[in-house]
């Protein structure tokens, strides 16, 4: 039991997680939830669905105003926090409000990276809001022909959207293959002939570097060798700026806020959780960044606790799943380590990653077996002398 004031920066999956642990766990205590945003929590995944035109929006809601009264949790719609003052523990925002706190967890997550050359044009399109998935989700059926830039995993999503609503869709992807994070050509050849089949053009190592214009809108995009793909379009997925500038705790180079295992900063009464935080992860022992909607919301759940003082060390291993095609793809764990791979049929692959003999990370794509096993492996640190029986099936069977 603890009547302390608890301040948490934003609603996503990681905030409104870390918020219901806090009121499950406590009894007198003052839970404030800010967001900048205008609407309670809802599921980012599935606005891939909604903006492709396939899920009405009400189904992407995770909880309504009441869900928050229900638990005693006070939480702000549109109140953006523009400073934290560490010393005297106060919250500042936009509206020029100040919410005191014993604990703040900062779940601010981050906004897309813009293209240098964006000027604001109307048909340019970013996802991570409602807001944003609004904007394609009216705008794709009209469309006749896009231009999407980025080959991560959120790229992917827009050039189905704009394929699957029957527009001439040019994917560009500035490296040799989509997510080279993770997959080589061999992989990767396969998630291409799903998108081909889609309708989606693929167009790797290739850039836009600029863009032509008619009044507010794009009318082509400028591809680094010259040519020129005329659109009315234009969709960007190219990574995340972290939303940090607020709070003056430390951080790395790329301005994403760093904490121990227990999710704790450098001040020891704020805590952060989410995508664009960089905590120290015992699994992989070592300094690392996820980003996915469990990792989130189990982060959430980590910090909550932590603020609470029960010392426990966030050990979870991250999976990310797309699922546009009759093949799953499914990645797991950390990519870093030195790979080995294996192609099983025209639609099945599996790569795995390890750190000297120890299983760190996988991506599957058609055959998805042992997934949990894999988890497990990699939570128990388990080392392997013969690397290459892992990529026969029968070890997974
Ligand atoms: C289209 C799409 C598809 C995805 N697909 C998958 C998938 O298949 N699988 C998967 O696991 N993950 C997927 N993700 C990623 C997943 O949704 C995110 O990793 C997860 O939701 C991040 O949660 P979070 O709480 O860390 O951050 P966020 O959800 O970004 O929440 C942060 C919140 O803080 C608010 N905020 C920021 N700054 C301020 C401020 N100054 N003041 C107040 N509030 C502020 C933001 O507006 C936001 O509401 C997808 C995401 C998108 C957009």
């Amino acid at each position: 039991m603890t009547d302390q004031s608890f301040v948490i920066i934003g609603d996503g999956d990681a905030g409104a997680t870390a918020a219901k642990q806090l009121a499950s766990k406590t009894e007198d205590s003052d839970i404030k939830v800010l967001t900048d945003e205008s609407e309670p929590l809802y599921n980012r995944i599935m606005l891939k669905n909604y903006m492709k035109g396939t899920l009405p929006k009400k189904f992407t809601r995770v909880h309504d105003e009441d869900w928050y009264k229900d638990r005693d949790i006070d939480l702000h719609l549109e109140t953006k926090v523009t400073d934290v003052d560490l010393d005297e523990k106060a919250v500042k925002t936009e509206n020029e409000e100040e919410f005191r706190y014993d604990k703040l967890l900062v779940a601010s997550g981050g906004s897309p990276r813009k293209l240098p050359f964006d000027n604001g044009y109307e048909n340019v399109n970013y996802m991570w809001t409602m807001k944003n998935a609004e904007h394609i989700s009216n705008s794709v059926e009209d469309s006749e022909k896009a231009v999407v830039v980025g080959g991560g995993l959120l790229g992917i999503d827009l050039a189905v959207a704009y394929a699957e609503n029957d527009c001439e869709t040019y994917y560009l992807i500035r490296e040799s293959n989509w997510w080279s994070r993770g997959l080589d050509q061999k992989g990767a050849e396969i998630i291409h002939r799903k998108l081909e089949q889609k309708g989606v053009n693929i167009m790797t190592q290739t850039e836009c570097t600029d863009f032509e214009t008619e009044g507010d809108n794009v009318s082509a995009a400028v591809l680094g060798s010259g040519d020129r793909i005329e659109c009315d379009a234009v969709a960007v997925a190219i990574g995340q700026t972290p939303n940090s500038e607020f709070v003056d705790v430390e951080k790395n180079e790329h301005n994403m806020i760093k904490t121990d295992k227990f999710l704790q900063t450098s001040d020891k009464d704020v805590y952060a959780a989410g995508n664009m935080v960089e905590y120290y992860s015992p699994v992989f022992e070592r300094r690392t960044v996820n980003g996915s909607w469990d990792h989130s919301g189990e982060m959430g759940k980590y910090a909550a606790e932590n603020m609470l003082n029960k010392g426990k060390a966030f050990n979870y291993v991250n999976t990310y799943g797309v699922g546009h095609f009759d093949v799953q793809f499914l990645s797991i764990g950390d990519f870093t380590g030195e790979p080995i791979q294996r192609k099983y049929g025209e639609d099945e692959y599996r790569r795995l990653f390890f750190d000297g003999d120890r299983l760190v990370g996988a991506v599957m794509i058609g055959y998805t077996k042992g997934q949990e096993k894999i988890k497990d492996l990699i939570q128990e640190k388990k080392q392997f002398e013969n690397r290459e029986k892992l990529l026969k099936k029968s070890f997974w069977e």
